[in-house]
């Protein structure tokens, strides 16, 4: 905790008094040009690969990546989809994978997760993504192949199918390399919901 309070404070005394104008801009209006999901894992962080600035990404972070297929009811990942889509109109939607995601791998070396039930429910999320990757233990091909199937999962959701209908919204796959910092670009999907290289 004592990191965090000494990096707000260099927060304060560095980097704040650069950004000023931005935050004054940002303090009234919010017009992220980007919804950006990616994996709740520590060492992925959207801003520093894109190379963004504050007010640039709407950010959802879930274990694995994954965006559950539409479904009514209460859910935090529909209702942050739909705001970004709906009222903040995003232009780009980026699901991004990323090398040594432990989701990934729990799933890729099929171990067992009945001690931690509430990640095995979540990450049947991914059944799709597994179910289409060879059962080699492969977790790179799995990696990939799990954001191929979230696009689809994405595209499920009502906001999302609108946006995608009125050709307001591109769907993008991407896969990041955390030795390399490689950002690999599996595809997007536009209106006629194909995915293309
Ligand atoms: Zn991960």
């Amino acid at each position: 905790m004592r990191d965090l309070v000494a990096g707000v404070a260099r927060f304060q005394r560095d980097v704040f008094p650069a950004k000023a104008n931005l935050f004054a801009h940002l303090a009234t209006n919010h017009t992220p040009h980007t919804l950006f999901i990616g994996c709740s894992d520590a060492r992925v962080v959207p801003e520093l690969i894109t190379g963004s600035e504050p007010g640039d990404l709407f950010v959802i972070r879930t274990a694995g990546n994954l965006v559950p297929a539409y479904n009514p009811g209460v859910d935090g990942v529909t209702a942050s989809i739909e705001y970004a889509v709906s009222a903040l109109g995003v232009s780009d939607i980026v699901v991004c994978g990323h090398s040594a995601c432990g989701a990934m791998t729990a799933l890729a070396e099929r171990r067992d997760l009945t001690g931690t039930p509430a990640i095995a429910d979540w990450l049947r999320h991914a059944d799709a993504s597994s179910a289409r990757t060879p059962a080699t233990g492969d977790v790179s091909a799995l990696v990939r192949q799990n954001v191929l199937v979230q696009l689809a999962n994405l595209a499920t959701h009502p906001s999302v199918a609108r946006a995608l209908a009125c050709k307001t919204v591109t769907l993008h796959g991407w896969a990041f390399d955390i030795a390399t910092g490689r950002v690999e670009d599996l595809g997007a999907m536009d209106a006629d919901s194909t995915l293309a290289a």
